[in-house]
């Protein structure tokens, strides 16, 4: 046990390390990130499942192998002090969702096209672009046989780069073959290591019986050259797996998808077989991975299920993101069109009946209402009105009440400025919808609202 730490109760609490608060500023481009997620995927034919973030223990112990770094050091593990259930925050999202299409039959009638997306956890060392809980958008493509879908999952994903204006993300591509081609090609990399463990690291040295793929993954740099010697598993792979890489092949050169062929790819859970890639930038440091999948025809069975093909991929949203960032200079997003500002308990009444009106017609509407500072005087409410990113600030106030008006001041409109318009309550939406579509009335709900506002 950790020292038994006196805790004040008045000293603050802070939340768990490596686990972050996506805070309001961030909102707007994980917003926009996600509904472009959803866009694409849902172009692509592609339907949303969600799975819990708790299952059992032995789900992935079972589906990830248990030599795997994940399975090894990283879970969130725990036992249900109610009932004495071993259980586990999920670390990745595949195999909860394979799990769940065994479980209600998904595949029964047809293969399915499935993304998903939430937070995952592993106990990993934070750093940059690496958290506890984070964040993956995933596909899984579960009953499809053929090059044909591996090919299209990577498109989308290009798509998606496209879309989120994204040009940096280069794809490399393997094929791991299957399992009698990968124990071929053990039983001589194990040989070959063998003969070379003077030069084997202590993880090298560890994974040699266990998992001596995972050597080819290392990043030790004084392992390059024997890494870059050894027996490559390309060179194992029969004619059926040939023709599959092959057939991925072409389909991408035929789409215009670049890609470099990197036969030291392997992927870090145990399921994986013939398709294996990743999409990699240079621009976040060590953590440059920011999507990865393939094939994994061998997990359904592992679960229990029919032999069922399956191929999909996990992206990691925090890097992401930080690449949005970079690419984007400002990123702003109005809180709301209209800002409703009043004076009086008269006015506070009128203000909340004209607050709903204005929503009903589809405007965003920040009513002010009183803070630790007050009610708040004329002043102040009209500089939260600026502050709030509204176009108009709407006033009511005593004058106002009394003349069924409200008085409309433009808040970003430079020329109008110093302009505050009287206008009939009752002609108010009209006026509002005229201002913001420039007197076209087609226009709007276009122009309205939550909108992102990128300034490149
Ligand atoms: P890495 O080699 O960086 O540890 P991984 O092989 O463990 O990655 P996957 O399990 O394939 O990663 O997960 C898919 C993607 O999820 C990764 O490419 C990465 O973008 C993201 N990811 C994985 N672990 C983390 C983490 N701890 N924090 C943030 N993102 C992560
Ligand atoms: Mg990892």
């Amino acid at each position: 046990m950790a020292e038994n730490k006196k805790t004040d109760k008045t000293e603050k609490i802070l939340g768990v390390k490596g686990m972050n608060d996506i805070l309001p500023d961030d909102a707007p481009l994980w917003e926009l990130f996600e509904n472009t997620v959803q866009s694409v995927l849902k172009s692509y034919g592609y339907q949303q499942i969600r799975t819990p973030i708790v299952e059992p223990t032995a789900l992935f112990a079972r589906g990830l192998g248990a030599v795997t770094d994940i399975v090894e050091k990283e879970m969130y593990s725990f036992t249900d002090s109610m009932n004495g259930d071993e259980l586990t925050l999920r670390p990745e999202c595949t195999a909860g969702v394979v799990r769940s299409v065994l479980e209600h039959n998904l595949t029964y009638d047809a293969p399915k096209r499935l993304w998903y997306t939430g937070p995952m956890f592993r106990h990993e060392r934070p750093q940059r672009g690496r958290y506890r809980q984070f964040h993956q958008v995933g596909a899984e493509a579960v009953g499809f046989t053929g090059p044909d879908i591996d090919a299209e999952l990577i498109m989308l994903c290009q798509r998606l780069w496209d879309d989120l204006g994204l040009s940096d993300i280069r794809l490399e591509l393997n094929s791991i073959g299957d399992a009698a081609e990968r124990n071929r090609h053990r039983t001589d990399l194990i040989a070959y290591f063998e003969q070379h463990s003077e030069l084997l690291d202590a993880d090298a040295k560890r994974r040699l019986n266990s998992n001596p793929l995972r050597i080819l993954d290392t990043k030790n740099p004084a392992m390059q050259d024997l890494v870059n010697g050894a027996p490559k598993l390309l060179d194992y792979l029969g004619e059926a797996s040939l023709a599959h890489f092959e057939g991925v092949q072409s389909l991408l050169r035929h789409n215009n998808i670049p890609f470099t062929i990197n036969p030291r790819l392997v992927r870090g859970m145990d399921y994986y077989n013939r398709t294996v890639f990743e999409w990699v930038t240079d621009q976040l440091g060590s953590q440059g991975t920011v999507c990865g999948g393939g094939r994994y025809d061998p997990l359904v069975e592992m679960f229990g299920g029919k032999p069922t093909p399956a191929v999909g991929f996990a992206m990691g949203v925090e890097r992401l993101l930080e690449l949005m960032k970079a690419a984007t200079e400002t990123f702003s997003r109005s809180q709301c069109d209209v800002y409703l500002v009043h004076q009086g308990d008269a006015a506070q009444l009128q203000a909340f009946v004209l607050g709903e009106r204005i929503r009903d017609a589809g405007l965003d509407v920040v009513l002010h209402c009183a803070s630790a500072a007050g009610a708040g005087s004329f002043k102040s409410q009209m500089k939260r009105a600026d502050a709030s990113g509204a176009a108009f600030a709407v006033i009511i106030g005593e004058d106002e009440v009394a003349n069924s008006t409200a008085t409309v001041k433009h808040l970003r409109d430079a020329d109008n400025a110093s302009n505050q318009h009287s206008v009939p309550q009752d002609s108010l939406i009209d006026y509002l919808i005229d201002q913001i579509t420039g007197g076209d009335e087609h226009e709007h709900g276009h122009l309205h609202a939550g909108q992102i506002h990128t300034h490149h």
